[in-house]
């Protein structure tokens, strides 16, 4: 079954929208496997963002997200990648799509509120990044009958 990892970062968390993104996910139909909230370090912050370590953001960003508390989370579902991706909107709040999470909620690319995976792949890299095996919960909610033919 596909998962991804999704974070809320320190700005979602510091706006008190962790409990609205979490509904958000639940409320679609997606599964729960892994949850947790910690102060980034830096090197896992550095390690995150890689693949952005040329781009002149790179120092602020790891600065801003390892600035305050994150929620980690890994979501399981059919599709859940890019499907995510979809929820949460374009990387600019300010020009995603009313209705994602970005759109709804921020103004500044910034201070976009929440990670996700980009692809089956990076999710399974960053999965392996931020969880360890034991961490994850492998469960079936009863609901799934309801949500699948
Ligand atoms: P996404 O998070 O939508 O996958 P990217 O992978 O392109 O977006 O960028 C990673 C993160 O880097 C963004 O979510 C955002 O926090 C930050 N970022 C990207 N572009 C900029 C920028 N031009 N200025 C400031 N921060 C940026």
């Amino acid at each position: 079954m596909e998962r991804t990892f999704i974070a809320i970062k320190p700005d979602g968390v510091e706006r008190k929208l962790a409990g609205e993104i979490i509904r958000r996910f639940e409320t679609k139909g997606f599964t729960l496997v892994g949850l947790k909230f910690l102060k980034v370090s830096r090197e896992l912050a550095e390690a995150h963002y890689d693949v952005h370590k040329e781009r002149p953001f790179f120092a602020g960003l790891v600065d801003f997200i390892t600035s305050g508390p994150v929620v980690a989370m890994v979501w399981e579902g059919e599709g859940v990648v890019a499907a995510a991706r979809k929820m949460i909107g374009a990387t600019n709040p300010l020009t995603a799509e009313p209705g994602t999470i970005r759109g709804d909620f921020g103004v500044n690319i910034g201070r976009n509120i929440i990670h996700g995976s980009d692809a089956i792949e990076t999710a399974q890299r960053e999965i392996a990044l931020w969880f360890k095996d034991e961490e994850l919960v492998d469960w079936q909610p009863h609901s799934m009958a309801w949500l699948h033919e």
